[in-house]
């Protein structure tokens, strides 16, 4: 925070407070708010009757229980004092930085991910091995999808959903974040919402899936072909297979993150899908689903050990058929360590 020139840190709803001190505030209209000075002790502000959930580390942070007639801005901004730069949980409400704005009128609002970003981005090993269980409970689902062990034709996309969800949670996951099962032209909307339609023989099956386990994140997507693919979709998912193989290999410690988007999007362009590839390559993954670094054209940042991300190129053909190939990966100094082992090629089933 010091080398940053930000004087206090303020965290409320979102990942960098129960990150940082194991609390997940309420999201509600009754204020949390942990407020760390950069020279002095830390106080966690909590409404007083959510003061029980917390598990208090005297250690870390003191608590500051809120009655219901007090003014909770006023208390934090009393704790912040006078200070230049502040930096506030990005996913705080509006509301409060509207009102702490008005409390600190000379205190200019910079955004936490300054600080907590980079901290974040870098995963030690206790975190690397929560992701690696995480992608290996995912990797068990996404096995028995390509076997053919979870039933697709004649079922709706729906229902496939709801089915890898209860089939991550039986494998330890604690929450579902997402289960996007597209078929056929739905699968050319990368984020397609499972809807009603009935997955048929003949279909290209897109399933992205993932939750939290023990607090970290899975996702993985995999394609499923219902019969043999037609000539066009094995030679493009030979294509993407290659560029998504060729991305992982170049996420090496020192790589740009732009770099290792522009390898995946090479040898997707050369194969002439070039402008069918609608997105980045990757995402940061960790207590978020999404989170730094970002695998895209603009992000400079080179790979450091400990950096964790999807690596998930994808071709997309409107109204016909669309394809990803995602895995989760660290950059090590030994390279590039992939955590999912489900299998990579278009399976037939
Ligand atoms: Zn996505
Ligand atoms: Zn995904
Ligand atoms: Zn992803």
């Amino acid at each position: 925070m010091v080398d940053a020139s930000v004087d206090a840190l303020l965290l409320s709803v979102g990942a960098d407070l129960p990150w940082l001190c194991g609390y997940e505030a309420m999201p509600l209209e009754r204020l949390t708010m942990l407020v760390v000075p950069n020279d002095g002790a830390a106080t966690l502000v909590v409404p007083r009757l959510e003061a029980a959930r917390v598990t208090e580390r005297s250690a870390l942070f003191s608590l500051r229980p809120w009655d219901e007639t007090e003014d909770p801005v006023a208390i934090v901004s009393g704790l912040v004092g006078r200070r230049d730069r502040v930096a506030i949980g990005d996913h705080t409400w509006a509301r409060f930085l509207i009102d702490l704005q008005s409390a600190m009128p000379s205190t200019t609002f910079t955004k936490a991910t300054e600080i907590t970003g980079p901290l974040r981005m870098r995963k030690d090993g206790s975190e690397v091995e929560a992701l690696r269980r995480a992608a290996h409970a995912a990797d068990r689902v996404a096995t028995r999808l390509r076997a053919g062990e979870i039933e697709l034709a004649g079922r709706t996309e729906a229902e496939v959903s709801a089915e890898l969800g209860r089939q991550l949670l039986d494998e330890g996951h604690d929450r579902v974040n997402f289960s996007i099962v597209a078929t056929g032209g739905n699968a050319a909307s990368p984020h397609h919402h499972p809807g009603p339609t009935v997955i048929a023989p003949g279909d290209l099956l897109l399933c992205d899936f993932g939750g939290t386990m023990a607090g970290y994140c899975s996702d993985i997507t995999r394609c499923i072909s219902l019969g043999e693919p037609s000539a066009e979709v094995a030679e493009a998912y030979a294509v993407l297979h290659a560029a998504q193989q060729a991305a992982v290999a170049a996420a090496t410690v020192g790589t740009s993150c732009s770099d290792v988007d522009a390898v995946a999007r090479r040898r997707i362009a050369e194969a002439g899908w070039g402008d069918r590839f609608i997105h980045r390559t990757g995402h940061g993954i960790g207590v978020e689903a999404h989170e730094d670094p970002y695998i895209v054209s603009t992000n400079s940042l080179p790979l450091a050990p400990g950096h964790a991300f999807s690596i998930e190129p994808g071709i997309y053909v409107d109204d016909r058929w669309g394809m990803r190939l995602e895995d989760i990966v660290v950059a090590t100094d030994d390279g590039p360590d992939v955590l999912n082992r489900a299998g990579h090629d278009l399976a037939v089933i």
